[in-house]
């Protein structure tokens, strides 16, 4: 069994369109695959529709976060909130508000980028994002096309980092207030990439103890951006606390060099998940034709 829970498509800032990602799950030879995009749940129907016999399929978002810590340090961090109900009204409401704070931050971060005369645009930034959740890939590759750095991993170096003066912040949610609404919405809460180093700075382990007490199911473990130092700390971190240790690619199509599959969970790991109460269970073959509402 080969399971990879974490991937992105063009519902943000992937660049397989839904539909794309299943095929590429299953002939990357993956027998389970979680489509998690940025605060949307825009891709799974068709990711449903498009599902190769075979494969299971995790509907799942990952969810914008924030921890407020000492002194008012803030830290920004993602959920992935797995086999929730979209259809929740106040999931439903807090993901639109990311969605819209994603765009007005994307506006602002492109006007700086013009008024320092770099040759992009909000149109061609809009275009490049289509119906997809817009994140600074977007951004990325509109520097890439207008000839300013190679690569989208450079436009993150040299310009799209936290550190730049081109970055602004987003309207991220309280993590614990997440970890509430996504357990409320019947979801499963997994910290993802909890100890990303190179992303900045990571949350201490006694506020990962804090969002076990609160509800978190698991952390994620093997991820490509946590090396193998800190892929060990979370491993013990998760088997002190009681959480489930996964592992993925976080794959994003050519927007980043990851391929799918490139990190696995488990396949004990993916039965305890699989075995929790969820509000929408994992699509496979003997799934009815339709699963879940709308939106
Ligand atoms: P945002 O969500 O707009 O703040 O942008 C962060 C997104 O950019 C995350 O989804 C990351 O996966 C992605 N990202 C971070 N670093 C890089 C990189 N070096 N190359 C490509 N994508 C990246
Ligand atoms: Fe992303
Ligand atoms: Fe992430
Ligand atoms: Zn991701």
């Amino acid at each position: 069994m080969r399971i990879d829970l974490h991937t992105h498509s063009t519902a943000s800032d992937g660049t397989d369109p839904p539909a794309g990602l299943v095929r590429v799950a299953a002939a990357a030879g993956l027998d389970v695959v979680a489509i998690t995009d940025h605060d949307t749940t825009a891709g799974w129907d068709e990711a449903i529709a498009a599902r190769p016999p075979g494969l299971t399929l995790v509907p799942g978002v990952e969810f914008s976060c924030v921890h407020h810590g000492e002194g008012g340090r803030r830290i920004s961090l993602h959920l992935l909130a797995y086999l929730v109900d979209r259809d929740d009204p106040a999931i439903a409401a807090e993901w639109a508000r990311l969605r819209t704070s994603r765009v007005e931050r994307a506006e602002v971060m492109v006007a700086r980028f013009v008024e320092d005369g770099y040759p992009i645009t909000w149109q061609q930034v809009a275009e490049l994002t289509g119906d997809g959740t817009v994140g600074r890939p977007h951004i990325g590759r509109a520097l890439v096309a207008a000839g300013v750095v190679p690569d989208v991993d450079t436009a993150f170096r040299e310009l799209l980092s936290s550190r730049q003066r081109y970055y602004v912040r987003k309207a991220d949610t309280d993590v614990f207030d997440a970890i509430a609404m996504v357990r409320a919405a019947g979801g499963l809460p997994v910290f993802a990439h909890p100890i990303a180093r190179r992303r900045g700075p990571v949350l201490a382990d006694d506020v990962i103890a804090a969002m076990a007490d609160a509800g978190l199911v698991g952390l994620e473990v093997d991820h490509p951006d946590q090396d193998a130092e800190d892929r060990a700390h979370a491993a013990g971190l998760a088997r002190e606390l009681g959480l489930i240790p996964t592992g993925s690619s976080d794959y994003h199509g050519t927007n980043k060099t990851t391929p799918i599959a490139a990190c696995v969970t488990d396949p004990q790991s993916w039965e305890r998940l699989a075995a929790l109460p969820s509000a929408i269970r994992p699509v496979d073959d003997s799934s009815p034709a339709i699963v879940g509402g709308s939106g």
